[in-house]
């Protein structure tokens, strides 16, 4: 995939990955061999029908290739640039056997770009109304997912978010680098034209709970989509210092306040000379891209756990290293110094080695003692991990959790709750844009099969 090279991108926020031209694209399509059994399909949590829309692409049908793709995935675009293909669809390709896997998600990009430049979207067949209302919490893949599909069956769709801005993660979180957020509005509009109501600033849950939802706005049924935004700490001495963020507190004043514009936009991000970064999975690797094109001196990532482990994309790990973040493996922070004003200044870590794998399935990290060393920083972004909020499950009687909050659903998306529906992080805990989108169509499957089922019984 052509790319902006490294010492350019690195102090830019434009996106990173240019992506394929026309012959490019026709070059990897041909590398698709149309298998019988095209088992790619069964790695795409949303069964796009992958060697149809590349067959579309050979035929040089671009926009039709695209809209193969949206009768499954309403968000393509996006998919195209942050999906994991290497762990999905791409992972299961024939050619990945003796080489290289058909680089499916570039494609997917080039014909979801192509039919955004061309402006020519189909308009989808829309279900006669169905007279029944569906509330949607949250506006993230997961909810934007649900909100196409029930709105197609001919339902009302209205999505409540919390903050002022939608999209949820891809909104908040993804850099512009990586995901140009006129991208994340051309798929929302697609949604608006086919009806759905967005309410933006609406803390479901404080604003009105789901009861009210439910009973006295008389929504029929209600998708939870609040993702896994509260972040979590190491409890670490000194971790309270100023200078020492979560990356969700880093990231959104970057993103949603457009922080890397100041002093164009009153809301500077203080970023110092040496930034760590703890942790190693997409959320860290965004954090440590966008604190080094704010300009310190030196960005290192510390993680816990060898190369091998890292669990963020390849694509991005590959891109970070190129731009000269350190890594600093098999590495763990044990404690943060600070100054007499309560500003970091240093931090403490110890060197670790891997044992046995834990209940993860990855090598458990060990420390290894009297290894304890320090380095000095000004400013350490915590990217350790997310949980859901709480607000709603404390609001919400007889909806059940796990211990650490997450909402309990069984396999159609359905809660404890009669007519009360799931999905996304909230559910499963961080986890990616395609399982999101995978919860939200079989939540809305669900849903519209319980509202056009006779009695209509919230359950
Ligand atoms: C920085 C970062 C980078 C990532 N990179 C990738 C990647 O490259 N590829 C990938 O596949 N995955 C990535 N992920 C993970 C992926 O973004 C998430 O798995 C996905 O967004 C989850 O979707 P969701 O719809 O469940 O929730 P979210 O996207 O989290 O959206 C939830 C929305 O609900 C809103 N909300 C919360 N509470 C309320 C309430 N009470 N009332 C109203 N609204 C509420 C929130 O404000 C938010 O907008 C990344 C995550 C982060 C944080």
């Amino acid at each position: 995939m052509p790319c902006q090279l490294p010492e350019a991108r690195r102090r830019n926020f434009c996106e990173v990955a240019i992506g394929f031209t026309e012959e490019q694209a026709l070059l990897e399509a041909q590398r698709c061999i149309s298998c019988k059994t095209p088992i790619c399909i069964t790695g795409c949590p949303v069964e796009v029908n992958i060697p149809h829309f590349i067959l579309s692409i050979l035929k040089r049908d671009y926009v039709g290739a695209a809209n193969i793709i949206r009768d499954k995935n309403s968000l393509p675009a996006i998919c195209g640039r942050v999906c994991q293909q290497e762990d999905q669809c791409e992972a299961r390709c024939v050619n990945a056997i003796k080489g290289t896997s058909v680089g499916i998600g570039r494609l997917e990009r080039f014909v979801a770009d192509y039919q955004i430049d061309c402006g020519s979207f189909a308009t989808p067949f829309i279900a006669p109304p169905t007279g029944r209302r569906v509330a949607l919490v949250g506006s993230g893949p997961a909810s934007l997912t649900a909100a196409g599909d029930l709105a197609r069956m001919g339902h009302k769709v209205t999505v409540f978010e919390a903050l002022h801005k939608l999209g949820g993660v891809l909104a908040y979180g993804i850099p512009e680098f990586r995901l140009p957020k006129s991208i994340v509005g051309i798929e929302i509009r697609q949604l608006e034209n086919i009806g759905v109501e967005f309410v933006t600033s609406c803390v479901i849950g404080k604003t009105e709970t789901v009861d009210e939802l439910l009973d006295e706005e008389g929504y029929d049924a209600v998708f939870l989509a609040t993702g896994a935004g509260l972040p979590y700490f190491l409890n670490l001495p000194g971790e309270n210092l100023a200078g020492i963020y979560s990356a969700n507190e880093f990231l959104t004043r970057v993103n949603l306040m457009k922080g890397y514009k100041f002093p164009e936009y009153d809301t500077p991000v203080k970023v110092g000379k040496r930034v760590a970064v703890l942790g190693a999975g997409n959320t860290a690797m965004d954090a440590a891209r966008v604190a080094l094109r704010l300009g310190p001196e030196k960005v290192y990532m510390v993680y816990r756990r060898s190369r091998a482990e890292v669990p963020a994309r390849a694509e991005e790990v590959e891109h970070a290293m190129e731009e000269g973040i350190e890594f600093k493996f098999l590495t763990a922070p044990t404690q943060f110094f600070g100054d007499t004003r309560g500003w970091v200044t240093g931090m403490e870590v110890i060197d670790m080695e891997l044992g046995e794998p834990d209940e993860s399935g990855r090598r458990r990290p060990v420390p290894i003692t009297g290894t304890e060393h320090s380095f000095d920083v000004d400013t350490v972004i915590v990217a350790v991990g997310q949980g859901p909020n709480p607000l709603i499950q404390s609001t919400t009687p007889g909806l059940n959790t796990t211990k650490w909050g997450n909402i309990i659903t069984d396999e159609t998306g359905l809660t404890s709750r009669p007519g009360l529906y799931a999905g996304g992080d909230v559910v499963r805990g961080g986890s990616t844009v395609i399982l999101a989108m995978g919860d939200g169509k079989r939540a809305a499957r669900s849903i519209h099969e319980n509202l056009m089922s006779t009695n209509c019984s919230r359950n």
